[in-house]
């Protein structure tokens, strides 16, 4: 099997690898482990690998099953979330499930159910999946998702193959995400520290931290734009010239801000751009002038995507701001 995506966990990827060797995949498996350290990305590679149509290297990620299972649409496959603020499993949703799993697979051998579940799952609903993993219809492979299988009634745990999933090490971890997300060393092997080697935990600082920046550049943007002479604005906007996806968010941003102070000016109160102050700034523009500013973060927004070139892209993108706040 190619565990391509999946990272670490020897123990848990031989155990897969031997279940799909042997012919007699386990007809329920339960991925417990913390969120971040893979359950998901495993319940698929173990998806896509039933569905393939190349048993040696499944996944193979090229034969039509792979491709369709990867863009989430191949019939056989179907991942469940559980619902309410808990994410909980229902008894409705394992009905569900045990109609669908009365049929035969579509074009596969598998007929593949994740199910995410959270970690309050009830009991009514957990007798209902009990009966159905009990008498399982024969083509089809349960993959229950959970921070911890003893969330789960025991006779659940009975009849399944248990995987636990650990974060990595921190080393291989902040390898990983240096070489993934082009960070530098020190600053991967920090984030490995503080998040003990999770992964998902990892990328999602790293988003946060994203986020975090596109929001301090569109301010700072906004008051170089009310200031005279270009120069605190172009200061403002370096960044973008290097970083597509940082540029692309501070658009978004800017786009959100600017109709955040459209708002303002009409007598709307509820802000949705996050930066209620800088929305405040530009209330003294001209109103033609300020209800041209959306429609010039769309406008490079679209630049953007069309693959323009960053740094004339952030030149004109200054020029037209400071023409529209009129400095
Ligand atoms: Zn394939």
């Amino acid at each position: 099997m190619d565990f391509a995506g999946f990272l670490g966990n020897p123990g848990v990827k031989a155990a897969v690898q031997d279940a799909f060797s042997s012919g007699r995949f386990p007809h329920t498996l339960i991925l417990q482990g913390d969120p971040g350290t893979g359950r998901r990305t495993l319940a698929g590679v173990i998806a896509r690998a039933l569905v393939c149509q190349k048993r040696d290297k499944a996944p193979c990620g090229i034969c039509p099953a792979c491709i369709r299972a990867q863009a989430g649409s191949h019939p056989d496959i179907r991942v469940l979330e559980g619902k309410g603020p808990g994410g909980n499993l229902t008894v409705d949703m394992v009905k569900e499930i045990q109609e669908d799993a009365q049929r035969m697979p579509d074009e596969a051998d598998y007929s593949i159910y994740i199910l995410c579940l959270g970690d309050h799952t009830l009991e009514a609903p957990q007798n209902k999946l009990l009966k159905l993993i009990e008498e399982p219809p024969g083509s089809a492979v349960f993959l229950l998702v959970c921070r911890s299988a003893q969330t789960l009634l025991p006779t659940i745990r009975s009849r399944a193959q248990v995987l636990t999933l650990l974060p990595l090490g921190e080393e291989e971890a902040a390898r990983w995400v240096q070489a993934q997300k082009g960070i530098e060393e020190a600053a991967a092997r920090q984030l490995a520290l503080l998040c003990g080697g999770n992964l998902g935990r990892m990328l999602g600082e790293l988003e946060s931290g994203a986020q975090r920046q596109a929001m301090e550049v569109a301010r700072a943007m906004i008051r170089g734009m009310t200031v005279r002479g270009g120069h605190q604005l172009l200061r403002a906007a370096a960044p973008l010239q290097k970083d597509r996806a940082l540029f692309g968010e501070v658009l978004r941003r800017l786009g959100m801000i600017f109709r955040d102070a459209c708002a303002l000016r009409w007598g709307g109160k509820t802000l949705l751009g996050g930066a209620p102050e800088e929305a405040d700034l530009l209330g003294d523009l001209p109103q033609r002038q300020l209800l041209s500013l959306p429609e010039v973060a769309e406008k490079y927004r679209q630049g953007l995507e069309r693959n323009g070139n960053t740094t004339l892209l952030v030149a004109c993108l200054c020029a037209d701001l400071r023409a529209a706040a009129g400095r």
